[in-house]
């Protein structure tokens, strides 16, 4: 008989409102909340969520945390950007450039700062795949090109890693949080991850997740994450993630 995995969908900026307006579900969900220090200019931020959830504390990327001086920057930037003055920043390399992502300001590398050994996936045979904090390399805003070429691998990896021997796999895509931030249309974008997540489920557990949503209204994002599973399970915050993924591993192995 095959082996039953865990595989987690990591989809990025996925909104729990915008995903019961567009009327799509799992059999067990959840709206999270999460904890203010891993917000960044007063909205949650990627860099500092991903990593906290698969350490189950609190993990504010060091180049991530707030301050005053980042809250009137993003001030700065809000008001600038309703003028229509958007750029994309590399270090010191200010450009001008429809292809990239305008919303981040910068597209650096951003190496992992959490430690793999804090991580769930530590304790078993896992594989990951480009998750933000975690691993190295990991490009924050990088251009749509790029992201559009991640997605593509994203759907791939989920469909042949389910060949491996792999018990537990988390595959990460930015491309909702990066769409919805160009102000592109994302329904079809929720619509494969929902059946990517229903077509794995039935030979293995699922679990569809988000680090915070991307309204495709405000283009910005929202104070709630998203967590979908096809089993049940307990969790009010972001950090209790690595609870659902240990408990669900750990009723596998009975
Ligand atoms: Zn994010």
């Amino acid at each position: 008989m095959k082996k039953e995995k865990l595989i987690i969908i990591c989809m990025d900026g996925l909104d729990p409102d915008y995903i019961s307006e567009l009327k799509h579900s799992m059999p067990y969900e959840k709206k999270l909340t999460i904890p203010r220090s891993l917000y960044y200019g007063n909205k949650p931020h990627t860099m500092n969520i991903w990593g906290s959830m698969f350490a189950g504390k609190e993990k504010p990327h060091p180049k991530f945390q707030v301050s005053e001086t980042v809250k009137n920057r993003f001030r700065f930037r809000k008001i600038l950007h309703k003028l229509g003055i958007k750029w994309h920043r590399d270090g010191w390399n200010i450009k001008k450039e429809r292809e990239t992502h305008v919303g981040s300001g910068s597209g650096k590398v951003h190496n992992a700062h959490v430690d793999y050994k804090e991580t769930i996936f530590s304790q078993y045979h896992s594989f990951i795949f480009d998750i933000p904090g975690v691993v190295d390399g990991f490009i924050l805003g990088g251009s749509l090109k790029q992201v559009n070429q991640n997605y593509k691998l994203f759907k791939i990896l989920l469909n042949c890693l389910t060949l491996s021997s792999y018990e537990l796999l988390a595959i990460y895509t930015h491309q909702p949080d990066i769409q919805s931030h160009m102000e592109l249309n994302c329904d079809s974008i929720y619509k494969e991850g929902f059946f990517i997540a229903k077509d794995l489920a039935r030979d293995n557990k699922v679990i569809l997740l988000s680090d915070h949503g991307c309204s495709p209204y405000t283009h910005n994002h929202t104070d709630y994450a998203y967590i979908g599973t096809n089993f049940p399970f307990e969790a009010t915050t972001v950090l209790d993630v690595k609870n659902v993924i240990q408990s669900i591993m750990e009723q596998k192995e009975e």
